[in-house]
């Protein structure tokens, strides 16, 4: 459960495993996120996954010190039974060993534990080097569901179509949400293969009938996704006090959106085909317990705004509900990567933005009585901040409103150092989103990368 600061968060504890003391580290000994990696068993010449944590540039591989007999006295035979299986899985619906877990493998980590030669002997052989490592999804998603958090993003995109009247009259009371797909579901590193879809006629001549081809307006959607621990019963909604205790753990969510076929498609039933070819998921859980000290206000909402339901508001959760995590995209183009020239950063903005809590959402979904299952993924949504460069996608990134006709201006592209521009995603393009939480008097901690990049349609 999550109950605050406690020991695990101290800014003072170090790591014997040197990188984890860098102050620039996404992954110091504060942090400990989950992943799954493949490991090769030489005896059997054969690939297995394996459960391990994120130290500086390390992986920490659990099976290692589960073989070597860390485990074996009594008083860890809960942690034991966590440890055991090849994914997070019984982790996640036991939220209350989340502490136990990273309490233990702390202590493994800092740098005053005592050992003597055999401990020194296991440190060496228990880690890895995440650049040499090849990482899965640390457990399998079961589901997968999309919010509209971000006011600003749906401010943004509805006064593309409606310049009048942006947002629609439900969106300050009711969470807006759409069930997507988990089985295109891939892990950061995953090459996107471009869709292929039918795309409306020309506004110009809608006589023409629509067409079906690789998609000319492809984009990334920045989003947090938030992996659900214990879940419900069917028929059992989870009420805002307890919402945050069954929310697992946080990753970055690439949301590719097909923008073009999105606009062709999404009425009356909402998006499809324009968003299930492809999301893609940071490899890395960082558990709320490690978020505990980023934690915030929920963001303020303006007076004239409606009181959210009764059911949807919980006055902890407005005090203590958001999380302060700043967000970035990077984009490195074919030609830029044939050049050395490094990825340029495209936004910035932040998690606190959102309309609508994690909680409100957990409590939402579940509040017609719909199970949440451990392993579902629910995205927050493309998370925009107020300001221009706080865009979380190109659609938005690339608007530049409408003119003095009442016609959109033409899209303002945005000028690669390279030399070429963008509007929309290019084939060979590389997305790169990066997530960190900072605070005065705490550990930065990081979430690592979510990346993909674009291969040109079959
Ligand atoms: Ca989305």
């Amino acid at each position: 459960m999550n109950t605050g600061l406690n020991e695990t968060h101290d800014p003072n504890l170090k790591s014997w495993v040197e990188s984890a003391n860098d102050p620039n580290t996404d992954f110091p000994i504060q942090n400990l996120p989950l992943c799954v990696f493949l490991t090769h068993d030489e005896q059997d010449d054969l690939d297995f996954e394996a459960q391990g944590v994120l130290i500086g540039d390390q992986v920490l591989d659990i099976n290692m010190l589960l073989q070597s007999g860390m485990f074996d006295a009594d008083e860890y035979n809960d942690v034991a039974e966590v440890f055991e299986r090849p994914d997070w899985s019984v982790l996640a619906r036991k939220p209350d060993m989340v502490r136990e877990a990273r309490r233990v493998l702390q202590r493994f980590l800092r740098d005053d534990s005592i050992g003597g030669q055999q401990v020194r002997r296991l440190r060496r052989k228990s880690l890895r080097s995440i650049s040499e490592t090849r990482f899965v999804a640390p457990f399998l998603v079961a589901n997968y569901t999309d919010f509209y958090a971000s006011i600003h993003h749906a401010s943004t995109v509805g006064a593309m179509f409606r310049p009048d009247n942006p947002l629609l009259p439900n969106y300050k009371h009711v969470p807006i949400g759409y069930h997507g797909r988990a089985s295109s579901i891939v892990v950061s590193g995953t090459d996107i293969r471009r869709p292929k879809g039918q795309q409306s006629p020309p506004d110009d001549n809608p006589s023409a009938g629509p067409t079906f081809g690789p998609c000319k307006l492809l984009d990334y959607e920045l989003e947090i996704g938030a992996l659900i621990g214990p879940g419900n019963t069917l028929g059992e909604p989870i009420s805002i006090a307890n919402a945050r205790d069954h929310i697992f753990g946080l990753c970055l969510l690439n949301d590719w959106s097909a923008r073009d076929m999105q606009k062709w498609e999404y009425q009356p039933l909402g998006p499809f085909l324009a968003k299930n070819f492809a999301s893609t998921i940071s490899p890395f859980v960082v558990t709320l317990e490690a978020l505990e000290p980023f934690r915030c206000p929920a963001e303020p909402r303006p007076a004239s705004d409606p009181r959210p339901l009764p059911y949807l508001f919980d006055e902890n959760d407005q005090r203590t509900g958001g999380y302060d995590i700043t967000l970035e995209v990077y984009l490195q183009s074919a030609d830029m990567l044939k050049r050395g020239l490094s990825p340029i950063r495209l936004s910035r903005g932040s998690f606190k933005n959102l309309y609508w809590t994690l909680a409100q959402l957990v409590t939402h979904h579940t509040s017609n009585g719909c199970n949440l299952q451990p392993g579902d993924l629910l995205g927050s949504g493309t998370v925009s901040g107020p300001t221009p460069e706080s865009r979380g996608c190109l659609l938005e990134l690339t608007w530049d409103g409408i003119g003095p006709d009442g016609k959109p201006k033409p899209r303002k592209p945005i000028e690669l150092p390279s030399g070429e521009k963008r509007i929309f995603l290019a084939d060979g393009d590389t997305v790169i989103f990066k997530a960190f939480c900072e605070r005065e008097g705490f550990r930065r901690i990081g979430f690592g990368e979510c990346r993909g990049t674009i291969l040109p349609a079959l």
